[in-house]
Order: C-alpha cells, then structure tokens, then sequence
C-alpha cells in the first residue's frame, strides 16, 4: 500500500501504539485508527509487577502517553472497542458495538491473554492474575491487607510479584511444577541463582508440585492444596501460569495460527493486507532455528517500527536481536538473545562486581547471554550477538578477558 489509505491497528498495547506512533515518524499521511478492547489510554505492562504494585508509581505514570497526544498526532484511538472479526473480502474489521471499519493494511497487535488454571477454586475472591492494569489495581489493594501469599508459577510475572510481595513484608509461597524457576526460560546454573536470591530474600518455593485446589470459605481463598496433599494457607493467590496468544481473530479469518498468528520474516500474514507483532505474532527469527514467539517489550516495539518502516515504504525482514529484562527485588535479570536451547553454559562471575553472567552455547555458537546484576555484560553481549560474534567459551568464562574490546575492534 501506499503512504496514505487507512491503516488499522487492532490492540493498543505495547505494539499496537507503537505502530501507531512511528506510522506518523515515519511520515506516513493516512488515517491511522487504534483500537483497542480495555478502556484506558494505552500504558506498559511491565510496572504492573513491580513499581506499581508496590505502590511506588500511580496508573498515570504507566501510560504510554497522554491523551492529547493521539488527537496531535492524528490517531484515531478507540478504546473500550472490541473487535469480534476480519472480513477479509471486503478488507473491514468487524467491531462489537459499531459500524465495520475498512482499512487498507491491518495489523493484529492483540497480545496474549492469561491462561486459566482448570482447578477447583479458581475463580474464588482473593486469586488474581496481572495481565492488565485492572487487575494489577485489585492485586496491588488486596496486597495492602493480606498477611500470607501463594504465587502459582515460579515464570517471570510470578518471581515478580512475589518478590514485590517480600518487599512489603508479606509471607511468600512458590508452587512450580518444574524442578526449578523459569525452567523454560533460563539455562540451569541461571534458575539456581535466581532461587538462591529469592530464598534469601524470604520466598519458599514447593518444585515438583502442582496445585490440586485453591481452599475457599465464604467465596474466598483461604489457601491452597498441592497435588502432594500440602496445605498452604494464603489470603491472596496469584497464578501466574504462563499466557496464550490472542490469535482467534486471525485463525476465524482463514489465516494460520500455530501458537501464534503465523507470520513472514517481513511480519505479514498469507493475506499481504495484514500484518501482525508483538505477543500474538509467531516469526521467523535469524536468532532462532525455527520460528518463535516472544513476549517483550523489545520484541513488540522493534516489530511495530518493522512495520511502521515498510508501510512508509521501507521494506526490511524483522532481525531485531531479542532482548528481555526481569526485576525481581534487588534482582535485575537480563537476556540478549534467545539462550533456549543450548548445550553449553558458561558462568562469568567475578566476586569484586558481584552477580552472574551465563553465556549459552549451541553447537559451539553463542546464542544468548543470561546476566543477573551484571548490566555491563548484558551490553556487551548485545554488541556481541548483534555482530554475530561468539567469544570462546574459555574467554566468556575467564573475567580478566576484554569481551568489550573484542564487540569494539569488529
Ligand atoms: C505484569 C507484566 C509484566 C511484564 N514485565 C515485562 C518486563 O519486565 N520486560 C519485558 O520485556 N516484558 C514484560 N512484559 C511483557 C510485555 O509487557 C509484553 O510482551 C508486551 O506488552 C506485548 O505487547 P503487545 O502489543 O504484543 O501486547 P499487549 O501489550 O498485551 O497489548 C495487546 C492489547 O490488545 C488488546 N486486544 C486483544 N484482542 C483485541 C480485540 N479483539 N479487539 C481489541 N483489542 C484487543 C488487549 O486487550 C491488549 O490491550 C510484562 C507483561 C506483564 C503482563
């Protein structure tokens, strides 16, 4: 398409208004409409597992913008708008409560949706989930009067709340299936560190269980029940079970869906007139051996200027290195790359800095660096992978070795 037509986004998360934001950096003229499902302007998730639910920051400051800068920039942005479907036919989407819209080019930037937890219990008072700034808001009150915590999934969001809930003195359970935290995400010598600085910080994990039923009196959570027959009281519950990919609007229209809208590496679908990024999306990554699907804010942002780039007339493939960052506590977690799968992990540590580094390696190739309070090494190793550069692993392993200067003299 052209410079000018319509160009509608369906999600205004992350992705969706970031589109939005460089179509117009990027000079192109046409009608640009966001629609998005939740209410409020769009905002960043990531503070709703630390700063905001620690009471530190306010719901005006996890806005992306405020509200004139839609009107400015000439962003038709609809909010409390759900769309129900695509016709791809007659190129509209089809919306829950007005007229169709016709666009030109369409992008799915939908995100992913909480998974739900098939337990008895589940929707008791007192169990929550943190996907949206609604639910933070009632996790971050109940957290104000509760004494006992049980966070279910030890994955990232988790290993986030529960240590903003060590941070306001509450007492914290774990309860993972898998023998450590974030099994899927990080290499082992990683999750050990990372368990180590949550028991240190008060947290008790329960690996190798799962949750039989969430205990209830008077419609809600007193505690829980493990499938090993433990008994953990709680009077606020947080799953944290991983998401699923909102990618139903996609696969009604005809378009593929495999854990996510399936996508080029230019981030179209098999319909050129819609694209998708960001959480929804799965694409094929330079970084990867198959497609993937990632959930991140650099992930979604890069994407939406991926896009944002071709529809002004700029077409490039997507190969943004991935990049990710955790807080938990006094916890700063970082990953460049994608470190999944490797078959050799490094350690870089160094006692007069202090944290750790862990250099992944597959078939002798770096492919992701883990870092834990070790910011310096994060940057390096995105100039490093960036540049397609792969340090020993004797030289990643040995702290007196310049991995800076070898990034600088490429
Ligand atoms: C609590 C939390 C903490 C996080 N912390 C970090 C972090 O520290 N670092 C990091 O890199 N990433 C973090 N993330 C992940 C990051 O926020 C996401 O990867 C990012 O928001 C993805 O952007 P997106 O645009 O794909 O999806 P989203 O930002 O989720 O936006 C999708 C939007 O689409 C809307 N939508 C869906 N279907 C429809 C429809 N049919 N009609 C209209 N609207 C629709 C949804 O309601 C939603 O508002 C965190 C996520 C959460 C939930």
């Amino acid at each position: 398409m052209g410079r000018a037509g319509t160009i509608a986004i369906v999600g205004s998360g992350q992705g969706g208004f970031q589109l939005a934001a460089s179509l117009r950096e990027a000079g192109v003229e046409g009608r640009v409409i966001l629609l998005g499902e939740e209410g409020s302007l769009p905002y960043q998730r990531p503070p709703l597992s630390k700063a905001y639910l620690l009471g530190k920051i306010d719901a005006d400051m996890v806005r992306l913008r405020p509200e004139r800068f839609f009107a400015e920039h000439r962003v038709e942005l609809r909010t409390g708008t759900r769309v129900i479907g695509i016709d791809r036919n007659a190129r509209r989407v089809v919306l829950s409560a007005c007229e169709p819209i016709a666009y030109d080019h369409l992008v799915l930037a939908t995100g992913a949706r909480n998974r739900e937890l098939p337990v008895p219990g589940a929707r008791l008072g007192g169990v929550f989930r943190v996907r949206t700034l609604a639910e933070a808001e009632a996790l971050r009150q109940a957290l104000r009067d509760a004494r006992a915590v049980v966070v279910v999934g030890a994955g990232f969001i988790g290993l986030e709340v529960a240590a903003t809930a060590r941070a306001l003195g509450l007492d914290v359970t774990v309860i993972e299936a898998a023998a450590r935290p974030m099994a899927r995400a990080l290499s082992a010598p990683m999750a050990e560190h990372v368990r180590a600085a949550h028991e240190a910080a008060g947290v008790r994990f329960r690996f190798g269980t799962t949750l039989a039923q969430i205990l209830g009196a008077d419609g809600r959570a007193r505690g829980i029940e493990t499938t090993d027959g433990e008994i953990v009281a709680a009077d606020c519950i947080l799953v944290g079970v991983g998401v699923v990919p909102n990618a139903e609007l996609a696969i009604d229209a005809g378009l593929a869906a495999d854990d996510g809208i399936v996508v080029d590496a230019y981030l179209r679908t098999a319909d050129r007139a819609i694209s998708a990024i960001g959480d929804c999306a799965r694409y094929p990554s330079r970084f990867a051996d198959g497609p993937v699907r990632l959930e991140s804010v650099q992930n979604a942002v890069d994407q939406a200027r991926c896009v944002a780039a071709r529809l002004a007339g700029s077409p490039a493939p997507y190969a943004s290195l991935p990049w990710f960052w955790s807080e938990q506590g006094a916890l700063k977690l970082q990953i460049a790359g994608l470190t999944q799968p490797h078959d050799e992990a490094v350690l870089r540590s160094d006692p007069a800095v202090g944290g750790l580094s862990v250099f992944c390696y597959r078939a002798g190739r770096l492919v992701g660096v883990e870092s834990a309070n070790r910011p310096l090494d994060h940057l390096i190793a995105r100039k490093l992978l960036g540049l397609g550069l792969s340090p020993s692993p004797a030289q990643a392993a040995d702290p007196a070795f310049d991995l800076k200067r070898l990034a600088a003299e490429a």
